[in-house]
C-alpha cells in the first residue's frame, strides 16, 4: 500500500537523489509467535480489533537501534492527533529521523500513544481505514520542505500556507483565451511589479473569502 506511491514523483526522485531515505517495515516481522499476530480483542469488549503494543514497541526499538539520529520523532497516525498543517510539516522536516506508526482496525493500544509515540498526527477530521495513507501524506508534505527535494525552491516558498500563511494566487497557462474565458490581462502585460502586486492582492482576497481563519492566526 505504501511502496507504490513512494516510487512516483517528487518523493521517488528525492529518494533516488539520496535526499531522503524511506523504509517500509512490516509489523508482523516484529512478532514472536508462530502466527505473527499483531492484533487482539479490546479489553472491556466492543467491536473490532486493536493493534497490540509489543510488536510496535519492538519495531521502533529495532529501527532506532539501526539509526543514530540526533533529532527524531515517533509519530502515531491518529484521527484524534494534532492536525497536520504547514507548521507541523515544517517542524518535522528539520528532524534527522522520523518513524511513522500506522494503525489499523479500531486503532492501537493506548500505551503506544502514551509511552512510545512522541507525536500523534491527524490528516483531518474524518476517519480512513488505516494509517498508511496518512503516513504517505505526512511523508510527501514533509519531503517537499526538505531543501533540494523540490527542484525550484521558490516554488515551495510560494505554495499555499507557506507564503505569509496565505492561499496561493490563481495560476493560468496558455491559451490566453479559452472558450471565451480570458486570462487576466495583467499577467500578459510583462510588468513584473504589477504582476507581483496583483498576485499578492489575489492571495489575500482568496484567503479572506475561502479561509478567513488563516488571517486571524
Ligand atoms: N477507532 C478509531 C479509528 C481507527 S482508524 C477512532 O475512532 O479514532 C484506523 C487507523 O487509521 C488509526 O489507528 C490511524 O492510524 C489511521 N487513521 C484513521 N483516520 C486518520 C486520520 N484522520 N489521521 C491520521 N490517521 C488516521
Amino acid at each position: 500500500m505504501v511502496e507504490g506511491p513512494l516510487q512516483e514523483g517528487i518523493v521517488a526522485r528525492a529518494i533516488a537523489k539520496g535526499l531522503l531515505d524511506v523504509r517500509v517495515h512490516d509489523l508482523r516481522d516484529f512478532t514472536t509467535d508462530r502466527h505473527r499476530v499483531v492484533d487482539d480483542m479490546p479489553f472491556g469488549g466492543g467491536p473490532g480489533m486493536v493493534l497490540k503494543p509489543e510488536p510496535l514497541f519492538a519495531a521502533v526499538e529495532a529501527i532506532r537501534a539501526q539509526r543514530a539520529a540526533a533529532t527524531s520523532a515517533i509519530v502515531l497516525t491518529s484521527p484524534d492527533g494534532e492536525r497536520l498543517t504547514h507548521a507541523v510539516a515544517k517542524r518535522l522536516s528539520a528532524l534527522d529521523h522520523i518513524v511513522i506508526l500506522c494503525g489499523r482496525y479500531e486503532g492501537v493500544d493506548e500505551r503506544v500513544r502514551t509511552h512510545l509515540a512522541t507525536d500523534a498526527i491527524s490528516i483531518g477530521d474524518y476517519v480512513v481505514s488505516g494509517g498508511e495513507l496518512p503516513a504517505l501524506v505526512i511523508v510527501d508534505a514533509v519531503a517537499r520542505l526538505v531543501p533540494g527535494v523540490v527542484g525550484d525552491e521558490s516554488s515551495v516558498a510560494g505554495d499555499t500556507f507557506a507564503r505569509d500563511g496565505l492561499l496561493d494566487f490563481p495560476q493560468y497557462t496558455r491559451p490566453a483565451e479559452f472558450r471565451g474565458l480570458p486570462v487576466p490581462p495583467v499577467l500578459l502585460s510583462g510588468h513584473h511589479a504589477e504582476i507581483e502586486k496583483w498576485r499578492r492582492e489575489q492571495a489575500r482576497e482568496r484567503t479572506r473569502r475561502h479561509r478567513p481563519d488563516l488571517l486571524n492566526e
